[in-house]
């Protein structure tokens, strides 16, 4: 016997052993490493990975974007690019410093260094981030993600860390960073300022909460009153300054023996009756002096307080059109540094009012609230009070409530940069689109100041030392910290990088490095630069990875990670920081609802890619809106029907081509067919073939999908279909069916690899004996092989097969039993090799075509006895070819049968066709259909 020119193909194939298969292999031959060094150094493509936290488990959230990750490198690599794969760690922050204050019970950022003390801290930090997640790895496999786990970076290295230092250095001396007192959100429990951006990641980090608000009387004369109105009684406290806007009307009413002053459109907040006895401008209570209701503090020297000071931001729309002035409110301080009114900060860094703050000192300042209302209504200080319901922030990490607060700390001048983020944004390509000019450039306009040194301990540190008369030594690399300080420099880390002193150069002092760590959030936004240890490692060239090519994560980093890479890649070098961006959609929980493990509304990951595979994971996710910026609930049942509505049949088309391949013996040869089928499919192909480049050059996974997917359809439901009496035994048409077959099977697991690399690797590899598709180069549309009219007419051909199978399903008529003839108007088909697939397919005797404007099929539905025989003979070969089926019977292997004798009457050339499609070598007479025996 011959041998199998292809490996038979498993008909009961399971996807997820096929990928272990596929798996081992790849990591056997090393088909990734091969792919990386078998493409030329000189041209690369390159994408810039968001490192996830070290400790973290994977989840849906992160295998979607480590996907895309996967998707285009894949890609690239295939159209003759290198592209490095390199994974990271984050390692800093406070996730990991939570779980050590967890760990060491400790409840108060002060015991730290008070019990505990730092280097313990440190080294518990250390130790918790070394358990490098192993779960990442069996994930990263099972989606077929190809990255180098190996060799991966992590960002407390310490040549990470030198680059952050460097890019700190840059920044600073560009005049791109300052130290300054400002509003930020802050977490008195963690006692850090945290970014807004943090915060604005997850929707879970805001809470609705009712609290009091207050109108309350600040005496100007005796019996006049400014209302100024306030939510935060805490703040009352230290209230330095009332704000109006000049530009305002305000009017001064009269109510009992009383003046009040307030906005002229707020009247109707006044309870009672009231007179207006005076109208006047904002600018004319500019600079009038009120007397406080607290004043237990010292009032700085050549500092203003108690005064009424004008304010642009100050509105009617709500409250009294006053407002009072504290330190704990961005717009407020701003106010009091402009108007040089005394800055009074009474909370300490644990959310504590301050020891001198007589009676409430040591209280949490929001339980100060009903006391401080209590005391004011008790000295007739307040006009009223409601109840407000609003939206706070919380901690990403630790859930307190975030207080806006006045942070002494290290920003880097966004206002400065806007301008420029603006224009360095215009030349990325963003999909979708409209996240470009959208959200992004929205975020852009209100973003703060970057707030990007943290009080905290487990960081990069903030590389700036400090003399007792303020000068600065900001060193950008560890050589020249050790040159200046004659230390040896072993560890970037807090404590050891605090006891290492350089002396001043402008006042010969000692310095000492400021306390705080950077913001992780700086890491993040140096990867580029920081994972290759730029400008350190002298291999390294900055035009060969910056600004990469391609970055992709989900629609929260919009304001995060791909701010932070642009606020650095502007400040830096005036560049944009990638090329084109992907921005993906939020997978939910079934309900909807964020996904969460308390809810229990999303399947197992874990289980669902072991149940279905990684590429049927890909296929869903990659083909749905998530990959078009919207979110998703995540939905087993559509993951499943990845595998039967696309995988399945493509498998069986492969399985069809393969099993007759070898039953015919055919060999491979190259060629070109005529035949109508062949022509069709290969058009359809280059079609394919351009439409798939085009949408993965786009970064476009739905579309492509889209596309693979009516192919594939198209292939099963019309192109094997109709093909099925060209192959075989008694096969019409083999060698040109084959060749054709051969050449879009091998084609189409090439468009497939970057998206479903298992079962394209399987295909392929099969059909070519190569080593692997992943090292093969991306095919090239042949446009000269596409026929519109060709395509065109065919469409017309399946919608009359459609119509006249309608027909037979409507009269009853099953599609074996033949017709005489069917009769359609139309004035396009005339096409004989159509009008006879149309015969085959529909079967009929004969097709009448009339000219026409209105497109009708009609069929003669008239069966006589001549009919009603073959229609038998042809319900003979089907149960015929169940019997062999039953019987394991392979496709060309010859059988003995028994007939009941009242076919015998029928005509000898029927008998010869049912024994000719049934390779039956003899009959015999008796009562029943059976198998008698296998000819060989
Ligand atoms: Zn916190
Ligand atoms: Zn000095």
């Amino acid at each position: 016997m011959k041998k199998n020119q292809f490996e038979p193909v498993n008909t009961q194939v399971n996807f997820p052993e096929l990928e272990e298969r596929v798996l081992k292999y790849w990591k056997e031959h090393k088909i990734f490493e091969k792919s990386i060094e078998s493409r030329s150094k000189d041209k690369t493509w390159t994408f810039l990975d968001g490192p996830p936290f070290i400790t973290g488990l994977p989840h849906y959230g992160s295998l979607l974007s480590s996907i895309p990750k996967d998707v285009f490198p894949r890609f690239w690599t295939m159209k003759g690019y290198r592209v490095r794969r390199v994974w990271g760690w984050d390692c800093h922050g406070l996730p990991a410093e939570n779980k050590v204050e967890e760990k060491l019970k400790i409840k108060r950022k002060k015991d730290i260094e008070e019990k505990i003390g730092v280097k313990t801290f440190i080294d518990e930090c250390k130790l918790y981030v070394k358990d490098v997640s192993g779960e990442w790895e069996w994930y990263v496999d099972h989606i077929a993600r190809w990255v180098d786990f190996k060799n991966a970076y992590k960002t407390m290295d310490k040549p990470y860390m030198e680059t952050v230092m460097w890019i700190f250095k840059q920044m600073y001396d560009k005049g791109h960073i300052y130290k300054g007192l400002r509003v930020s959100l802050y977490c008195p429990h963690c006692s850090t300022p945290i970014s807004n951006f943090e915060v604005a990641m997850d929707a879970d980090n805001y809470k609705s909460i009712s609290e009091p608000t207050a109108v309350y009387k600040y005496k100007l004369e005796p019996s006049t009153f400014l209302l100024a109105w306030s939510t935060t009684p805490w703040n009352k406290v230290a209230t330095t300054a009332l704000a109006v806007n000049p530009k305002l009307d305000y009017v001064k009413v009269k109510q009992g023996d009383t003046y009040y002053i307030l906005a002229k459109t707020t009247t109707k907040m006044l309870k009672d009756e009231y007179e207006i006895v005076e109208e006047l401008k904002g600018k004319e209570l500019v600079g009038k002096k009120f007397v406080p209701h607290y004043d237990y503090y010292l009032i700085e020297k050549e500092k203003k307080a108690f005064v009424v000071v004008p304010g642009d931001f100050v509105t009617a729309d709500e409250g009294t059109g006053i407002v009072t002035i504290a330190a704990y409110g961005e717009e407020d301080l701003a106010v009091m540094q402009k108007e040089n009114i005394h800055i009074e900060m009474h909370v300490d860094e644990e959310g504590m009012l301050k020891s001198n703050v007589p009676n409430w000192g040591g209280k949490y300042y929001l339980d100060v609230d009903p006391l401080v209302i209590e005391d004011l209504q008790n000295r007739g200080l307040i006009y009223r009070v409601d109840s407000y319901t609003h939206t706070v922030p919380t901690c990403w990490r630790c859930h307190t409530r975030l207080i806006y607060a006045p942070q002494d700390a290290w920003y880097v001048n966004v206002q400065n940069l806007k301008e420029k983020l603006k224009i360095t944004n215009d030349v990325v390509n963003w999909f979708p689109e409209h996240f470009k000019y959208g959200r992004y450039v929205k975020s852009l306009e209100h973003a703060p100041d970057w707030c990007i040194s943290r009080s905290r301990y487990w960081g990069s540190p903030v590389p700036v030392w400090e003399c007792p008369n303020g000068h600065r030594f900001v060193p950008g690399s560890i050589a020249e910290l050790e040159k200046e300080s004659g230390a040896k420099i072993n560890d970037l880390h807090k404590p050891d990088i605090d006891k290492v002193t350089v002396i001043c150069q402008q006042c010969g002092k000692t310095a000492r490095r400021v306390p705080e760590v950077l913001d992780s959030w700086i890491e993040a936004g140096s990867a580029s630069f920081a994972e290759r240890h730029f400008p350190f490692d002298q291999a390294v060239k900055l035009e060969e990875f910056f600004p990469p090519d391609f970055i992709v994560e989900y629609t929260g980093q919009i304001r995060a990670w791909f701010y932070v890479l642009h606020v650095i890649a502007t400040a830096l070098y005036d560049s944009h920081a990638f090329k084109n961006v992907v921005v993906t959609g939020v997978i939910l929980g079934t309900d909807g609802r964020k996904m969460s493990k308390n809810y229990g509304n999303y399947p197992d990951p874990k289980e669902m890619i072991t149940k279905y595979g990684g590429d049927a994971l890909r296929l869903y996710l990659m083909g749905s809106p998530v990959m078009h910026g919207e979110d998703i609930r995540i939905s087993e049942e559509q993951y499943r029907m990845r595998v039967r509505g696309l995988m399945l049949i493509l498998w069986n088309v492969y399985n069809f081509f393969v099993t007759y391949a070898n039953v015919d013996h055919w060999e491979k040869k190259p060629g070109k067919s005529n035949a109508v089928l062949d022509r069709w499919i290969t058009s359809l192909l280059q079609k394919l073939t351009g439409e798939v480049t085009e949408a993965l050059e786009k970064y476009d996974t739905v579309k492509a999908i889209e596309s693979i997917h009516n192919f594939v359809s198209d292939i099963s439901t019309w192109y094997i279909r109709r093909s099925r009496d060209r192959v075989g035994p008694n096969g019409t048409d083999k060698e040109n069916f084959y060749h054709t077959s051969l050449a879009v099977l091998t084609t189409l697991s090439k468009l497939l690899a970057p998206l479903a690399p298992f079962i394209a690797e399987e295909i392929y590899r099969n059909l070519t004996g190569e080593e692997s598709v992943h090292l093969a180069f991306w095919p090239i549309a042949d446009k000269t092989l596409i026929h519109e009219e060709l395509e065109k007419n065919m469409v017309l051909v399946r919608k009359i097969v459609e119509a006249a199978h309608a027909k037979r399903k409507e009269a009853k008529i099953k599609v074996r039993q033949p017709l005489n003839e069917l009769r359609m108007t139309n004035d396009e088909l005339r096409d004989e090799e159509l009008l006879d697939l149309i015969k085959q397919e529909v079967n009929v005797k004969r097709i009448t075509v009339v000219d026409g404007k209105k497109f009708s099929v009609d069929l003669d539905l008239t069966i006589t006895p001549q009919l009603k025989q073959e229609g038998d003979a042809r319900e003979l070969v089907r149960q015929v070819q169940i019997l062999r089926k039953g019987k394991g019977c392979r496709i060309d292997e010859h059988i003995s049968l028994l007939l009941p004798k009242s076919y015998q009457s029928f005509p000898e050339d029927l008998i010869a066709y049912v024994k000719r499609e049934t390779l039956t070598s003899n009959v015999q007479w008796g009562e029943t259909i059976e198998l008698t025996g296998l000819v060989r």
